[in-house]
């Protein structure tokens, strides 16, 4: 038996024989002598790639969500893009190439400029720049782009996101490839179709019809394994298996315990594809939505059109659920290189969050903006993080305030009565929660910096694990408080922090009348069974 170790891309287990999948043969040049048929050829093959891309992004849509299907709506962007239009014809005009030689090699080069980048995300794009230029030179050459059916665990080089979305995913049982990181869009598709996945690892073509196992939560791929191994596999992707059954049943089921106490049960998302995730899992809204991610995948301050859409989308594939997104939590772990956030000895007690956005209103504004704008597609709350004081707050809610008179005055439709309610994840905050109280709309308690600022423990400092207590008697307390003084103000307050996912507390958060629990989407149903477990 051989372990190798390789690169999580998604969690869960695969048992079957490999499967190798050969890379895109690399078309060989012939020279042109009438570039002007070339040119229109390329023309033409732009336009059928186009018609491809639609197609896959529908089945995307049908079977991975929203995000996946946008991967392909980027590809036929990438299509119309300069850069590489431009390049392919300079290389049929003025070195005489054919046109699929052409451009599959202006997809590598620009691959290749991708690929030099320190930023993961964008290095990660080279593989969608490869792709769309094999399919391009796939048309040219008068291939026809094929389902492919492939029982077991596929395992090559690099696996684009087409060719990963065109298998027939009931015969997918898993895929391993030494390209690939947890950004790639190939990633994104594999954990919006549930695949396990691990990258990283050398693949061998002689691997072909082996036995393998692929442990996706581990990174681990076993070939060959020993009859020991594959029982306890077996066993464990049995037990795996009727969990999901067991939990799936909970699917349209109410949150109640056995004593009729009822309390909602919404997911956290850092992404579209969580909002996919989330439906799938029959969360009652989304509790936090985390906006940074445009800000960290973006190469500039994303304009306030860019982030409209991305809230619209949201709320269209949440349709009469509410979506609570919070402001941006830039700083301290989240560092954005374009934004001024200078050097800090203490970034996590530094500007970060509605610090950032106070010293910074035109970027306060811009996000704002936004998402009035999008209240008008669905339910939608805006939460502010990271706050300290009630004049903070004053504060706040004077720009939002203005920023509302701006749309009115412009006659920009938006919700009147979008909720603005406060993170409380700060000692401060819990502890003067009767003041909060009177102000804001709604709590949501973050108990990931709750924990690290009452106990003084840096989250991110592994060496400190044992002093990352949540379960302190402190945090506790702090939790109780705040829900005691949201309620006596008559509002509602819930837990987004990864606490909230514990089901130990499960019945505690009961006890103490917690309104809503937000947890990762696909935590959301192992909730649901242990709030219908407890009294
Ligand atoms: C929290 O602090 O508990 C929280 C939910 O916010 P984040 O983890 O994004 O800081
Ligand atoms: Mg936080």
């Amino acid at each position: 038996m051989e372990r190798i170790l390789g690169k999580k891309l998604c969690g869960g287990i695969a048992i079957g024989p490999i499967h190798f999948l050969d890379g895109e043969k690399a078309c060989t040049c012939s020279e042109v002598l009438d570039p002007d048929r070339e040119l229109s050829r390329f023309e033409s093959a732009c336009t059928e790639a186009k018609a491809q891309l639609n197609k896959l992004q529908i089945k995307a849509q049908h079977e991975a969500g929203e995000e996946a299907a946008e991967i392909f709506e980027i590809h036929a962007m990438l299509l119309e893009d300069d850069d590489f239009c431009d390049a392919v014809r300079q290389n049929i005009t003025q070195k005489h190439w054919d046109a699929a030689y052409a451009a599959q090699q202006a997809g590598e080069s620009i691959a290749a400029d991708f690929l030099a980048m320190d930023n993961e995300y964008f290095r990660a794009r080279s593989a969608d720049i490869r792709d769309v230029a094999a399919r391009v030179a796939g048309v040219l050459q008068g291939k026809r782009p094929e389902q492919q059916s492939v029982p077991g665990i596929v395992a090559a080089e690099e696996l684009t996101p087409s060719q990963t979305i065109q298998m027939d995913a009931t015969q997918l049982l898993g895929f391993v490839t030494r390209q690939g990181s947890p950004s790639s869009h190939t990633a994104i598709l594999a954990r919006s179709m549930a695949i396990p996945a691990i990258a990283g690892v050398a693949v061998n073509p002689e691997w072909e019809g082996k036995t393998a196992i692929l442990d996706g939560n581990e990174g681990l791929l076993l070939l060959n394994p020993d009859e020991q191994t594959l029982t306890m596999y077996q066993s464990r992707a049995a037990v795996q298996k009727a969990e999901k059954a067991q939990l799936k049943a909970l699917i349209g089921q109410e949150n109640v315990s056995r004593s009729g106490r009822i309390i909602k049960i919404f997911a956290n998302a850092g992404s579209l594809a969580d909002i996919a995730l989330a439906q799938q899992n029959d969360a009652g809204g989304i509790g936090l939505f985390r906006t940074e991610f445009l800000y960290l995948d973006a190469p500039a301050l994303p304009d306030e059109q860019q982030q409209f859409a991305v809230y619209k989308r949201a709320l269209l594939a949440m349709p009469g659920k509410r979506i609570v997104f919070r402001t941006m939590d830039i700083g301290a772990d989240k560092q954005v290189s374009y934004l001024d956030l200078g050097q800090e000895a203490n970034p996590a007690l530094g500007c970060r969050a509605v610090r950032y956005c106070l010293s910074h209103q035109e970027v306060f504004r811009t996000q704002l903006r936004a998402l009035y704008r999008a209240s008008a597609y669905g339910k939608l709350s805006i939460m502010y993080p990271m706050i300290t004081s009630a004049e903070e707050l004053d504060e706040i809610y004077a720009v939002s305030a203005s920023v509302r008179e701006e749309l009115r005055r412009a006659g920009t439709a938006f919700d009147e009565t979008v909720p603005e309610g406060i993170m409380i994840e700060t000692p401060a905050a819990a502890v003067i929660s009767d003041l909060l109280a009177k102000k804001a709309d709604f709590f949501s308690i973050g108990t990931n910096d709750l924990t690290q600022y009452t106990l003084a423990v840096d989250r991110q400092n592994p060496n400190l694990g044992s002093f990352y207590q949540p379960h302190h008697e402190a945090i506790l307390r702090l939790i109780r408080m705040t829900v005691e003084n949201a309620h006596k103000a008559g509002k509602p307050v819930g837990i987004c922090g990864e606490l909230g996912a514990d089901i130990s507390l499960t019945e505690a958060f009961l006890d103490m009348g917690v309104d809503e629990l937000s947890v990762a989407p696909l935590s959301v149903l192992k909730i649901r069974k242990a709030v219908r477990q407890a009294l």
